[in-house]
């Protein structure tokens, strides 16, 4: 066997596999179709959100914990500082789901936070301009993590373990060897190893036939606007954001690398794509128009010129949990797709979680919600 292990897709999950793996004494292949890090996926864009009153579901608050562990463990394995705290704002209507989830998930796990009304939150953190009468979880321990370089110290800290990492390599297919085993076939090479693990982000239909009817990449654009009063923009003046508002949810984040602060809109204009290489790339006015127009509202402070526009990608499932399983029909191929659009801040606990998996047995984390086989991703099922 050349490997026991091969990644396919060495993006935001398959870095963090590559070093969970890697320091279990694992010998492993990563392999990546563009560059590491890359702009053509779902992982870069400089900053990703993470938080911990989960508003999706208090399911995922337990595997939030065990990934802020990690991500301490990887900044001290690489000295570089890839978690950055600014505390983190989930607000909207006091009858939505966004600020009533969030404060489920607050009170079932006593996460330490404050409930505060609109008004309360433009004063405290006068960046924001929201309406007075929402409601919002204020949890101090949210943050940032520095979504590309984390990428870069999890392969780096993969490769120092013994991984070998082949970057500008794509995996065209792979074939099962018996129950145990796989052939894995690059346009540059074959490859045998004990297990398979698939990360390929937004390409995961391509390469898992289980995963085409339902893992449906969409385009999604970020903006970064410079802020006109740049005091109240930093990360020491300003908590991360999700906003339910008329317009949407919107998530944001204080100025760090480029010189603006950065939000975007989920499921930005619904623009779906059958293949992420037909998306399209280059962002437009419309894109630009769309997304000044809520930060003059929301935050007029910080609505200076547009420094930097990105197009990224979303894989959706239809109820918005990731799919972290077993193939259904070979047992040693992995799945791991976690996004729709929330996926960055659990690489590191998916990470785990993957190395567990390919170990042959089960993992201590509870990922029976994230199952493939479940009644929303069901043909037919109601959405
Ligand atoms: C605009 C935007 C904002 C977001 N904001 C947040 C946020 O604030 N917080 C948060 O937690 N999450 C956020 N997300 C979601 C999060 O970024 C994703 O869940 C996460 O990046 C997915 O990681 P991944 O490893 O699955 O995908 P990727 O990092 O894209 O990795 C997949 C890799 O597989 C490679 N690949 C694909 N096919 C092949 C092949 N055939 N051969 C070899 N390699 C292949 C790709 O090139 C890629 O590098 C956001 C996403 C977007 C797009």
């Amino acid at each position: 066997m050349d490997f026991e292990v091969i990644i396919a897709g060495v993006g935001g999950m398959g870095s963090a596999a590559a070093w969970q793996l890697a320091r279990r004494g694992r010998r492993v292949l990563g392999i990546e179709r563009f560059d590491i890090p890359h702009a053509m996926g779902s992982s870069h864009g400089v900053t990703r959100i993470i938080r911990l009153p989960y508003y999706e579901d208090p399911r995922y608050v337990p595997l939030l914990r065990r990934a802020y562990e990690l991500w301490r463990e990887i900044e001290a394995a690489s000295g570089e500082r890839l978690l950055i705290t600014t505390g983190s704002i989930d607000a909207g209507a006091e009858d939505g789901d966004l600020f009533q989830g969030a404060l489920t998930s607050a009170r079932e796990h006593r996460l330490a936070h404050e409930v505060l009304t609109g008004a309360q939150v433009n004063e405290r953190f006068p960046a924001y301009q929201l309406p007075p009468a929402h409601r919002a979880v204020y949890q101090p321990d949210g943050g940032f993590i520095a979504s590309e370089r984390a990428i870069v110290a999890h392969v780096r800290a993969a490769q120092a373990a013994g991984a070998e990492i082949h970057a500008r390599e794509r995996v065209l297919e792979w074939r099962s060897r018996g129950t145990d085993g796989v052939t894995v076939i690059t346009d540059k090479g074959r490859y045998n190893a004990s297990r398979l693990v698939l990360t390929a982000g937004a390409w995961m239909g391509e390469l898992a036939a289980p995963l085409k009817r339902i893992a449906i990449p969409e385009r999604q654009v970020l903006a970064w606007l410079q802020p006109l009063q740049p005091a109240l923009f930093g990360p020491d003046r300003f908590p991360v954001f999700n906003l339910a508002v008329d317009e949407g949810r919107y998530y944001g984040l204080p100025v760090y690398e480029v010189p603006g602060f950065k939000f975007g809109r989920y499921h930005h204009r619904g623009e779906t794509v059958a293949s992420p290489d037909d998306l399209r790339r280059e962002p437009d006015a419309e894109d630009e128009r769309l997304l000044r127009e809520f930060a003059e509202r929301y935050f007029p402070r910080g609505c200076g010129p547009t420094m930097a526009l990105r197009t990224c990608m979303f894989t959706n499932t239809v109820d918005e949990h990731f799919v972290i399983d077993r193939h259904p029909e070979y047992p040693q191929v992995i799945l791991a797709s976690p996004c729709s659009g929330h996926g960055y801040k659990f690489c590191s606990v998916v990470g785990e979680i993957i190395a567990d998996l390919a170990g042959g047995g089960g993992t201590r984390h509870d990922i029976d919600f994230l199952r493939l086989a479940r009644p929303a991703l069901e043909p037919g099922a109601k959405q």
